[in-house]
């Protein structure tokens, strides 16, 4: 997945500066976090700054833990010496309100989404990979060696969040379960991970859910589920309380789901909606999301638009209607 050309593309980058601004996407996740932790560990290593760099906003429980390590001021930083990594992400845009500050530097992508633009030079993009942390483990690796504890906790952390803990790995998934079993060695705790991203849920999240179980709406011969988090309820229950990946997980367990859309204000920009998709097997929810100027994985995917929740919805079903319609004749039918 990382071969050795990729390893010296990175340390030929590396190399010629002294100083690194290591950033995610806005609104991040484990993996998100957990890959520029270990990024940044990488090049203390290698004799390099390190800045980690955040535009926030946190809002996933799990991710909490981490936020201490970010900043969102971007430093100020000698641009003949200075460089930006960015970690599972590949659209400028998507680094929040920290992009333009960072948009100046030279830049080296590590990212695995499938509607990332694969033809950037100074880049390591492989939408294969379950996570970016896998990557960043196999780059670690190569440069470094066995991996510490520390380090071995975090990266098994954001493999764990972006793989569903596991679940969303299929049948070619061997090298990942290696690479897992190489981060146990090293420390990580598979039971205590879990018990991070699963437990010490907030009640009212709870309530939450079954808020948005209230709302679901059967759409497109029952395939897609659609909900949409108004205003007031986002204002009654705060966005802490959005257990998104519960919600998802109980609902594409329906029989005869395909594909679940949750659609929301951000959280800080309410002139912005945020939409995200999920989906089974076969179903390409990418696909949809790139048509809107969003993007991200073939069961996961999301995209903004600078619209109200329903003008979102109306623009968003329009677009995935004809999915569905192709989707009639797809493997999960049959
Ligand atoms: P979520 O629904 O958790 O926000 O996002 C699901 C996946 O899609 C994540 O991998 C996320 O990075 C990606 N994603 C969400 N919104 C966008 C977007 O606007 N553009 C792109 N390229 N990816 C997105
Ligand atoms: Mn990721």
């Amino acid at each position: 997945m990382v071969c050795e050309n990729d390893i010296k593309k990175f340390t030929n980058f590396v190399s010629c500066y002294n100083n690194f601004i290591i950033v995610g996407h806005k609104g991040p996740d484990g993996d998100c976090l957990c890959s520029t932790i270990a990024l940044a560990d990488l090049l203390n290593r290698m004799g390099k700054q390190a800045f980690l760099v955040s535009a926030g906003p946190f809002v996933k429980e799990e991710t909490l833990i981490f936020e201490k390590h970010f900043t969102s001021e971007v430093p100020d930083l000698d641009k003949n010496d200075s460089a930006v990594i960015i970690a599972d992400c590949s659209e400028l845009h998507r680094l929040g309100n920290v992009a333009d500050s960072v948009a100046d530097y030279p830049r080296f992508i590590i990212d695995h989404h499938k509607t990332a633009d694969a033809s950037e030079d100074f880049s390591i993009i492989r939408p294969k990979s379950p996570a970016t942390c896998f990557l960043v483990q196999l780059i670690y690796e190569k440069i470094v060696g066995k991996i510490p504890e520390n380090i071995a906790k975090v990266l098994f952390f954001g493999l764990c969040t972006d793989s569903g803990f596991f679940r969303y790995l299929e049948d070619d998934s061997g090298p990942i379960f290696e690479a897992a079993s190489r981060l146990v060695q090293s420390g990580a705790n598979p039971k205590r991970t879990y018990g991070i991203i699963s437990s010490g849920k907030p009640a009212e999240s709870r309530k939450w859910l079954g808020e948005m179980f209230s709302r679901m709406e059967f759409l497109f011969d029952d395939k897609l589920i659609c909900i949409c988090e108004e205003e007031d309820v986002a204002k009654r229950f705060g966005s802490n309380n959005r257990d998104t990946a519960t919600l998802y997980d109980q609902l594409l367990c329906i029989k005869g789901v395909e594909a679940v859309l949750f659609i929301r204000q951000d959280d800080r920009e309410p002139s912005i909606s945020v939409s995200s998709f999920r989906s089974v097997e076969h179903f390409d929810v990418s696909a949809i999301a790139a048509e809107l100027g969003g993007g991200g994985h073939k069961n996961a995917a999301g995209l903004s638009l600078n619209c109200t929740i329903e003008e979102a919805k109306s623009r968003i079903l329009n677009v995935a209607k004809d999915f569905f319609d192709k989707n009639r004749n797809s493997p999960l039918k049959s």
